[in-house]
């Protein structure tokens, strides 16, 4: 081979090697993955109810907001080959480029797409407390968990990926003819929760902060500024809410009053057992369940969400 050959088939490696990392990069994903359109610049898709690895990890939602200027997504789905799957349903919608993603909170079924939007040179906006997800021991072995849970959709290549702004107080930005409101909620479902307003259409994204449809998954959240932040959420003349998880409710009120009732009824209940001291098992079989046992979910997070906030109640009592 020439000097100038080896040349030509040096630059011809290097030429190729991207498209081929681009192509091989996520595992193809069978799911459905309905675009529903709720206003004139706001789209969503929705995942399954059911537990992190059912429907291919596709059981959170996100949403992408049309400007005129370009796209901004909400939420990240939760694996790479879910984000890569909505891009598609994007490019359907628009060729505008994506500008920004919005992160509602750090965990795993919302963020695993991020790297798909970080290649495309997408902005990634996340709540204070990303940092303290990412750096977390509970995180490296939540993402070694799905790439076995997940696989082939988390693989070796999913990693974490950290914002680019992180967001500790409330602000707004415009893009095109369009206002977003991005609400920052502090330590409430998560280590961290924003939400975000699009208007004119008078659409918000709530995050996990509401789930409609679905027993709420308290995790390690802090039931007591949850249920303040959703009782100062104001919902007057919204058009829609896109929750985290579960359809979009045109109804938000009703919606928001879902998660605000479990969570003020967990605390009531609980509360008055860690006051008299009666041992969880008493208390929680004690406990009138009607209004909450029909919800899907409700078998599998139901005690565990109880459990939860006996013990942060106890912290709190010793607290004060
Ligand atoms: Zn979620």
């Amino acid at each position: 081979m020439t000097i100038g050959t080896r040349l030509f088939v040096l630059s011809m490696l290097l030429l190729l090697t991207p498209a081929a990392n681009a192509a091989k990069a996520y595992a193809p994903t069978s799911v459905d993955m309905d675009v529903k359109k709720v206003s004139k610049h706001v789209y969503y898709v929705e995942g399954a109810a059911g537990i992190a690895t059912d429907n291919e990890g596709f059981i959170s939602n996100a949403g992408f907001v049309v400007t005129g200027d370009g796209v901004v997504v909400f939420d990240a789905l939760g694996t790479p080959s879910l984000a890569h799957k909505l891009v598609g349903k994007i490019r359907e919608v628009t060729d505008q480029p994506i500008r920004k993603v919005i992160v509602s909170h750090y965990h795993a079924d919302h963020v695993y797409g991020l790297q798909v939007f970080e290649a495309l040179g997408a902005e990634i906006s996340a709540p204070e407390g990303a940092q303290k997800y990412t750096q977390s021991d509970a995180a490296r072995m939540r993402l070694e968990e799905r790439q076995i849970s997940l696989e082939p959709w988390v693989d070796e290549d999913t990693r974490l990926v950290l914002p680019d702004i992180t967001v500790s107080k409330s602000d707004h930005f415009r893009m095109g003819d369009l206002t977003f409101t991005i609400n920052y909620m502090g330590k409430a479902h998560s280590d961290g929760d924003l939400t975000m307003l699009v208007e004119p259409d008078r659409v918000l994204f709530s995050g996990d902060i509401i789930f409609e449809g679905r027993l709420p998954f308290v995790g390690n959240a802090d039931t007591n500024h949850w249920l303040d932040t959703l009782t100062r959420l104001e919902t007057s003349g919204l058009t829609a809410l896109i929750p985290g998880h579960g359809p979009a409710s045109t109804d938000p009120h009703q919606t928001i009053a879902l998660t605000r009732a479990y969570l003020a009824f967990l605390r009531d209940v609980m509360g008055a057992a860690v006051n008299e001291f009666t041992p969880f098992d008493e208390a929680y079989a004690e406990a009138d369940w009607s209004r909450f046992q029909n919800l899907p979910a409700f078998a599998e997070g139901n005690r565990i969400n109880a459990f939860q906030v006996y013990l942060s109640m106890e912290a709190e009592l010793l607290e004060q």
